[in-house]
């Protein structure tokens, strides 16, 4: 199967056709129309197979994290999305693979009305690097430097199961059957907040999603708005699945330190924060507030009230260590 033709089974055609754009897959480039009143926000994020997934994940799995993981960079902005190109490496052409893995793709991308409007296509090892392109009124973006001191600290969902499920992969934990079912649906459908992220969007200081840990995303907040953090791990939202599986310290540990939830760290201020709340009451999401913004540089951890020691060496996913 040539590139074209592969392009065209399994990427031209979708169920979502967007006003705004003048030219989709099939020219040099793609035209797309933008409001007045409204800024382009754009990421990119690239899935490394055996890197950012094992390398036996589902195809319709990776389809949907290469979409979510642009769409959870979105939201922290509080952008809305509306566009995605995507470049494709494959070591050879698996029409089977290609069929789930565009499923998966397109499944997430219908849900928030987002249309894939390029990309390329090569031969290598297999790489998914997709571009977002999303849409905020001018000026409105969330930041991660805008935290304050006496703000306080949001996370939405919970944190740690995607890090248990590789836990359980890689052989470091093991889990029942039906635990393991859940924590690796939620490790390879993760599900971006995109209209948590919009409807904070005029309540919050600032936002940031959690890739790679609700530490590390923690040290990046702190860096950038420069402050610090004391947070409750009592209030720290983890499930039943994590803390029936390891001891107290370990899931705490486990919900600090391990990526992959792709849920939102936010801050608000106090005079917002009944706002916020009922916002995101709205929102249907679940939240929680686990503690708040200080005017040191360090991130203080509490559980129950003592102190929480945590090697810093396991602050976050490190790309190159
Ligand atoms: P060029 O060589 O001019 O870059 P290509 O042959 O790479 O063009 O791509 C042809 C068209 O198909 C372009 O519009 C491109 O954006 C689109 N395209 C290529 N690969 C993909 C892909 N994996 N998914 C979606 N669109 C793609
Ligand atoms: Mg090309």
């Amino acid at each position: 199967m040539r590139e074209f033709e592969l392009i065209r089974q399994y990427f031209a055609e979708q169920n979502v056709a967007r006003k705004d754009v003048e030219l989709g897959i099939g020219d040099d480039c793609a035209v797309v129309r933008l409001a007045e009143n409204k800024s382009l926000v754009v990421t990119t994020d690239t899935l490394v197979s055996g890197v950012h997934f094992p390398t036996d994940t589902d195809p319709k799995a990776i389809g949907h994290k290469a979409i979510a993981v642009n769409l959870s960079d979105l939201a922290a902005m509080g952008a809305e999305p509306c566009w995605v190109s995507l470049a494709l490496t494959l070591p050879e052409v698996d029409e089977a693979w290609l069929k789930e893995f565009s499923a998966g793709l397109f499944e997430l991308c219908e849900f928030y009305n987002v249309q894939l409007i390029g990309g390329d296509t090569t031969q290598g090892p297999l790489s998914i690097s997709v571009t977002a392109h999303g849409v905020v009124p001018n000026g409105t973006q969330l930041t991660r430097s805008g935290a304050r001191p006496g703000d306080w600290v949001y996370v939405t969902g919970n944190v740690g199961d995607a890090g248990l499920a590789l836990q359980a992969i890689f052989g470091e934990a093991s889990l029942p059957q039906d635990t393991f079912d859940k924590v690796k649906k939620r490790l390879d459908y993760p599900s971006p907040r995109v209209l948590v992220g919009q409807s904070i969007r005029e309540h919050a200081t600032s936002a940031i999603d959690i890739s790679d840990g609700l530490l590390a995303e923690l040290g990046h907040l702190a860096n950038n708005s420069n402050v610090g953090f004391n947070i409750n791990l009592e209030q720290v939202p983890v499930s039943n699945e994590l803390m029936n599986s390891l001891p107290t310290e370990q899931a705490y540990c486990l919900a600090l330190t391990a990526g992959d939830d792709y849920e939102l760290l936010f801050t608000a201020s106090d005079e917002k924060k009944v706002a916020l709340e009922t916002a995101m009451t709205h929102s249907g999401v679940k939240f929680a507030c686990i503690g708040q913004v200080n005017g040191s540089n360090n991130i203080e951890l509490n559980l129950e009230g003592k102190p929480f020691d945590i090697e810093t060496e396991k602050s976050g996913f490190k790309h190159f260590s």
